[in-house]
């Protein structure tokens, strides 16, 4: 890890202390998330810190992640959008500073960090471009995840080295037939002596134009209803496999979204990643944490927005006064503000949760509903705050705005979300 990240804050041109030496530091320094709480910090020992506390090394994480985004992501977010197309340069950067790896192994080449690191460099990502995160995100926390925690040796070799290096994976379970019905997919997985052959498609698939491998759910035993549903490796070169139309989509345009079609695609048995029929159980698992990386994209997007618009809510003048010192406009600001900080600590806590093994999936469904609604809100707010000009694309806020709006589809609808919160409340009274 601190190898790793030596060599990014080289990339990155800067300084870098020499007080990491492994992970096993994680919890034993604090360092506060605002610079003004600091003198609050519980001191060593301390097991309750804040929750927007971070470990030294969480800190450092955040703010290299912060410069990378500024110094090579922000001067290529226009372009980016204008044209539908991430930036190689920006790909490459993620790989080199160890983003597209941050809780693998370092055998495997990966960072060797935790989750809750993925999840700050998910917000600093989004806060400066939100397509750019998604890329991390599913990287991280579905992508890497499953192969860490399903490969076998062999499959880990292969494709953790290069998910790590130089290959984005997708993750591909929803279908035109089925999105929040997710296990009623129709693509099938038949067996003939040692190997497969998939047959159907796939739709809304992320990052599939700049993918290497595909994270594939097919039934291979229709019988068995969603019990034959099987989590198979897919790589881009397949034969009869086929990357086809790109969304043209309100936002997130930097991202690469297109439908996915297997014509008799052939893979050997040991394409198969865990076990047979227990595809519906990783993609559930994975879903659960992958909702908190969402959260956390959709808070960093929610705080760039707002970044961005109150500096000019203090230079805007009217009616001779700042439009910032008029007690409508300061009420407003001060209940986003709010409601941003309530988001963070609801995608702080879920992030924790998990990390220490402890129940997390009604706390993640929270943070990714609240958030998601939060950033919908703050996005609409800037907008308004920032008057005519918000309208318009010389400033970023009308893109957080067409941006914020998949936070509420993608990865669980917020009815989805309320409906899987329900059942927990359901349990527990
Ligand atoms: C930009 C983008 C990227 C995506 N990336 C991926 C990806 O990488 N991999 C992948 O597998 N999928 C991906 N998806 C798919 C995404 O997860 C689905 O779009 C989402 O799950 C919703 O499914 P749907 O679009 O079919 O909507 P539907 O399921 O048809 O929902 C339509 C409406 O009906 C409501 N609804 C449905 N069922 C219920 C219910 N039981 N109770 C109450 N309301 C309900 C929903 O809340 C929603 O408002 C992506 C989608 C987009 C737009």
């Amino acid at each position: 890890m601190a190898a790793v990240l030596c060599r990014s804050a080289q990339i990155l041109g800067r300084g870098f202390p020499r007080c990491l030496a492994t992970t096993q530091n994680l919890h034993c320094r604090w360092s506060s998330a605002k610079p003004e709480a600091s003198s609050s910090s519980p001191g060593e020992g301390s097991t309750f810190p804040p929750l927007a506390t971070f470990t030294e090394e969480e800190a450092m994480m955040r703010d290299m992640v912060r410069k990378f985004a500024q110094d090579r992501i922000a001067p290529l977010v226009k372009t980016m959008d204008a044209n539908s197309k991430m930036d190689d340069s920006v790909i490459q950067g993620l790989f080199e500073l160890g983003l597209m790896g941050i809780e693998v192994d370092p055998k495997y080449g990966g960072t060797g960090s935790t989750f809750f690191s993925s999840i700050l460099v998910i917000e600093e990502l989004a806060k400066v471009d939100p397509s750019v995160s998604l890329i991390c995100d599913i990287q991280n926390t579905l992508i890497n995840a499953l192969f860490m925690r399903l490969g076998t040796e062999e499959q880990k070799d292969t494709y953790l080295n290069r998910l790590c290096k130089d290959m984005v994976g997708s993750f591909c379970l929803s279908e035109a037939g089925s999105g929040s019905d997710a296990f009623s997919l129709k693509t099938t997985a038949q067996k003939h002596k040692d190997y497969y052959v998939i047959n159907g498609s796939k739709m809304w698939i992320s990052n599939s134009e700049e993918a290497g491998v595909f994270l594939v759910m097919a039934n291979a035993d229709v019988s068995a209803g969603y019990r034959g549903i099987t989590c198979f490796i897919v790589p881009k070169d397949a034969e009869g496999f086929h990357i086809g139309k790109k969304e043209d989509k309100l936002g997130l345009r930097a991202s690469s979204t297109c439908t996915l079609s297997f014509d008799n695609v052939k893979v050997p048995e040991s394409s198969i990643l865990g076990q047979l029929g227990q595809g519906y159980k990783y993609a559930i698992g994975m879903l659960n944490e992958g909702r908190i990386g969402i959260a956390a994209q959709m808070l960093g997007l929610a705080q760039g927005c707002f970044d961005q618009t109150i500096p000019y809510t203090k230079q805007r003048v009217q009616f001779g006064k700042r439009i910032f010192d008029f007690q409508g406009m300061q009420h407003q600001i001060s209940h986003v503000a709010t409601q941003l900080e309530a988001a963070r600590l609801l995608t702080y806590n879920a992030a924790r949760l998990r990390e220490a093994g402890r129940p997390f999936r009604k706390e993640a469904c929270m943070a990714k509903y609240f958030s998601s609604e939060v950033a919908a809100m703050t996005t609409s707010k800037c907008l308004e705050w920032m008057g005519g000009v918000g309208f318009t694309k010389d400033y970023p806020i009308e893109k957080y705005y067409r941006d914020v709006k998949i936070g509420t589809v993608y990865e669980g609808t917020s009815n989805i979300q309320l409906s899987t919160i329900a059942k927990f409340i359901d349990e527990e009274y």
